[in-house]
């Protein structure tokens, strides 16, 4: 198996600032990105059209570190902002790694093994540069292999039932959307609308959409107080999701349960995001949790990660920037004492962050006795 020198997870502008650097340096890498896009994670949260600022906090010196990655001073839209990465990770020949989304890390031997939901990179150096929206977990088996958690393509749910989970905005624009489809292509296999609790919340124009839906004839199904319950593998081998609708007491601690059981394959659950701290906390990367007086910036019961100056975590060799540090972290200092740092979630930031791990990755691997 090869061994790179460094796997970058995240295509966004922290992980694309570490594979130019690591170009730049004559280091091996792999940029590792869960979507179909560079700057996936823009292209997902920025609303159509949103002009992107250039904003450098105030506590910082600019100029941008990479200024191909830097938005215009005119205020561009996303989208023109996007085409011009596009046009510059062909100009700097960064290869990406595609729908591969990041799982775990595994360290033998000084050297770290990176597994995605596909295959296993061996690096000696891991970057964590996968933003702040880590999608919540529903907390059942076998969830992380097969679970959607947003529609990318309808063509695979044609012809099947299929459950969206989520009482929000995005799980209703995936029923929609996914109605729609269905109708087109002339199918009336029924998409099931499950939430946790006893109502909705959308805005006005997602229900519009929604609403014209039903009555153009989408199949939609509501479940309410649908809670997912467990993940199992049937006795065909196709990873299953049970969904408890009902429960009914029926005396001296017996319930009636009912549910119903689809395909994992067959679910896209959009139930929200949250921040990496429990991936740090899988990964066993110290945290510090806030308590009365550590923390300014970081809430009550918070777990910030513990990065030296130069972004490495509690395991040497892996390092964590940009949004996945944001809106906080805690700087161990050379005497050991430690302390919260402000580190405000922006593209200069998460570049500005890349170039300082990367110039640490560099320095240290050209301390490497050569093989
Ligand atoms: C609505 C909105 C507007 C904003 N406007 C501005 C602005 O005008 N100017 C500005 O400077 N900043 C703005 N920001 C903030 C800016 O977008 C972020 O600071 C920046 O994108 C952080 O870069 P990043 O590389 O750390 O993370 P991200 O941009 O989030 O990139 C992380 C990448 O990692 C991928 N990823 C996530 N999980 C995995 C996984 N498990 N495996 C593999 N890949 C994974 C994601 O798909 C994504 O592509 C805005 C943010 C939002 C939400």
């Amino acid at each position: 198996m090869k061994i790179h020198d460094v796997v970058i997870v995240g295509a966004g502008p922290g992980g694309l600032g570490c594979a130019i650097r690591a170009v730049e340096s004559g280091l091996s890498y792999v940029l590792l990105e869960k979507g179909q896009n560079v700057f996936q994670g823009i292209v997902d949260s920025y609303p159509r059209g949103k002009k992107v600022y250039p904003t450098i906090p105030k506590s910082l010196n600019g100029p941008f570190p990479i200024p191909d990655l830097e938005p215009s001073e005119a205020n561009e839209p996303v989208e023109e902002y996007v085409a011009k990465i596009d046009a510059c990770v062909v100009r700097h020949g960064i290869d990406i790694a595609f729908n591969e989304e990041f799982q775990d890390i595994s360290k033998e031997k000084g050297r770290f093994t990176v597994i995605t939901k596909n295959n296993r990179y061996t690096a000696r150096k891991v970057v964590l540069a996968f933003g702040s929206n880590i999608p919540i977990d529903l907390g059942v088996y076998g969830e992380a292999k097969t679970i959607a958690r947003k529609l990318d393509n309808t063509e695979e749910h044609i012809g099947a039932p299929t459950l969206v989970l989520g009482g929000g905005n995005a799980a209703a624009d995936v029923v929609s959307t996914l109605s729609k489809a269905k109708r087109d292509a002339g199918d009336q296999t029924p998409i099931y609308w499950g939430h946790r609790k006893e109502q909705f919340k959308v805005n006005k124009e997602v229900a519009r959409d929604l609403g014209e839906e039903i009555l153009l004839g989408g199949n939609i199904k509501i479940l309410l107080s649908a809670i997912p319950k467990i993940g199992e593998v049937d006795e065909d081998g196709v990873d299953r999701l049970l969904i408890q609708t009902s429960q009914i007491p029926l005396g001296k601690g017996v319930d009636l349960q009912q549910g119903m059981s689809f395909p994992m394959k067959h679910v896209i659950a959009c139930i929200g995001t949250q921040g990496p701290a429990p991936i740090y906390e899988q990964l066993n990367l110290q945290m510090i949790t806030c308590t009365g007086g550590i923390c300014r910036i970081g809430r009550e019961g918070a777990k910030l990660i513990l990065l030296d100056a130069h972004y490495q975590t509690s395991i040497k060799g892996i390092y964590a920037i940009g949004g996945a540090i944001s809106p906080s972290y805690i700087a161990v200092e050379e005497k050991g004492s430690f302390q919260e740092v402000k580190h405000p979630n922006l593209i200069f930031t998460a570049i500005r962050d890349a170039q300082i791990a990367m110039a640490d990755i560099v320095k240290r691997m050209s301390k490497r006795p050569s093989a």
